[in-house]
């Protein structure tokens, strides 16, 4: 056996100091490190513990929800037609609410990427009123949102300007505000035109602000036909919706000349609702982020607009409103949008959102085309230049239309039948017409598609027993 040489041994123990002292240091950085670290524990904690209560899958409970007295945690907050404190319970003669165009479909490609998508807000996050450049908006945000339009191709921002809203609905009236007071001092009210079926918030806010200098006119293509705004002295601002709320269909101003001034709202112009022919190219065009990612919530939305002296005015209109819009909202936008590039350049969440529209779609045309008493609109392929192939429009809302004679009001028959949906009068056409959302969560569609297989396995049995004039007139020819 070879004994060890005083030499060697000082080598095995400088070597032995040398890892000793190695292993003390990246102890003491993991250990500073985690200290740094520590302030995001706890909002980390919760966070966790707040996803994690238990509401049998018919429901979800939300950090800031109401605190039971019970357990000190918040409550479930149940889906439609579900209560008890863990959405157990499913309640009697629920009618299904079908109204609002509430996009939380995709809520399951949030929770997906929860890891991913989720923020951490610190105390002290940009408390300031403006950005460190005096602006109101991010500079990283607006450059996700020009990349986001440049990969989808739905609008061209080059050359444009981009302001931020708390919502495409606030957008709306900025810009109608903007425009009315872009025409000279001389000029009458200006007439705000919407084609048939229009989006009721377009009345309904310029009738609410009851401004003197614009006011709601009606139908664009009843201008067009009477071709009154050619004789007219007084200003247009034509709302082209595209793809239309509530048919989905792609539209096209119906106006043209030196008076008119349009605003179009491009809130459903997303792949998963609708093929993209090509990019829009429009003076005035608004985005929404409640329908691109589903967070209605967020209250955010974008005008690109063209018109440096449109912008001034509609940013000045901002500021004395709200100010800009929230910076947490910014930066909680520029992190979903940066989840949304990085699958796959937006392709994941647009095919995650088509998908579901397609079935739902699928699943709904199956029950009317049982149905001679409800149709619903029919929409044509087109080449989707993001898909690369021609793709069916699958909308946000089912336009049903009650197809028998004595069904003049379709809201109330279906309200009768226990689903609440949007009149047509509301949208400026014959109450013949009803909306129906298919934008909600799976659950809600679930109901609504139950409860017109209901209606419609009930409608064939009558028409066995003892047909209806109309279907038998339809059977004889
Ligand atoms: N435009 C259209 C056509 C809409 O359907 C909606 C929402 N239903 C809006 C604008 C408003 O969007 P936001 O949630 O951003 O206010």
């Amino acid at each position: 056996m070879q004994i060890c040489s005083s030499k060697n041994i000082l080598c095995c123990l400088i070597t032995c100091s040398l890892i000793l002292n190695l292993l003390l240091l990246v102890n003491v950085s993991l250990r500073s490190r985690s200290w740094e670290n520590s302030w995001t524990r706890d909002a980390m904690e919760e966070a966790e513990a707040v996803a994690s209560i238990h509401c049998s899958g018919n429901g979800r409970a939300f950090l800031d929800g109401v605190i039971s007295a019970d357990h000190g945690r918040p409550v479930c907050e149940c889906n439609a037609c579900y209560g008890g404190s863990d959405c157990t319970q499913l309640l009697p003669d629920c009618q299904v609410d079908a109204d609002s165009g509430d996009p939380t479909f995709l809520e399951p490609f949030w929770v997906k990427n929860a890891g991913s998508s989720a923020v951490v807000i610190s105390g002290w996050h940009r408390m300031s009123y403006e950005f460190s450049d005096g602006s109101l908006i991010s500079e990283e945000l607006k450059k996700h949102i020009e990349t986001v339009h440049a990969i989808t191709g739905n609008a061209i921002t080059q050359g444009k300007h981009i302001i931020f809203g708390p919502g495409a609905t606030f957008l709306l009236h900025a810009a109608v505000h903007s425009l009315s007071h872009q025409h000279s001092a001389s000029a009458s009210l200006s007439n705000v035109v919407a084609s048939i079926p229009y989006y009721p918030v377009y009345k309904e806010q310029t009738e609410f602000f009851k401004a003197e200098d614009y006011k709601f006119s009606g139908d664009s293509a009843k201008w067009k036909e009477d071709n009154d705004y050619l004789k007219t002295s007084s200003n247009i601002i034509e709302l082209v919706t595209s793809p239309n709320n509530p048919d989905g269909r792609l539209r096209k101003a119906v106006l043209e000349g030196p008076s008119v001034k349009k605003v179009h709202d491009l809130a459903y112009y997303w792949p998963h609702f609708t093929p993209i022919p090509e990019p829009a190219d429009e003076d005035l065009m608004i985005f929404t982020l409640s329908k691109l990612t589903g967070h209605a919530g967020s209250r955010f939305g974008w005008a690109i607009v063209k018109d440096e002296a449109v912008y001034r005015k509609m940013l000045t209109y901002i500021e004395l409103t709200a100010f800009g819009v929230s910076r947490e909202t910014q930066l909680r936008v520029l992190k979903l949008l940066k989840v949304l590039l990085h699958n796959g350049n937006g392709k994941e969440m647009s095919e995650f959102g088509h998908n579901i529209m397609r079935s739902r779609w699928m699943k709904l045309s199956q029950t009317m085309s049982q149905s001679t008493r409800f149709s619903i609109q029919q929409l044509e392929p087109q080449y989707c230049s993001f898909f690369h192939q021609l793709r069916t429009p699958y909308p946000a809302f089912a336009w049903v239309k009650c197809e028998r004679e004595e069904d003049r009001d379709c809201y109330q028959v279906l309200k009768n039948l226990n689903i609440t949906g949007r009149a047509g009068s509301l949208f400026g056409t014959e109450n013949r017409y009803v909306r129906l959302s298919l934008v909600k969560s799976q659950h809600d569609f679930d109901l609504l598609l139950r409860q017109l297989n209901k209606i419609v396995s009930e409608e064939r049995d009558d028409v066995t027993v003892m047909p209806s004039i109309s279907s038998a007139v339809r059977e004889n020819t």
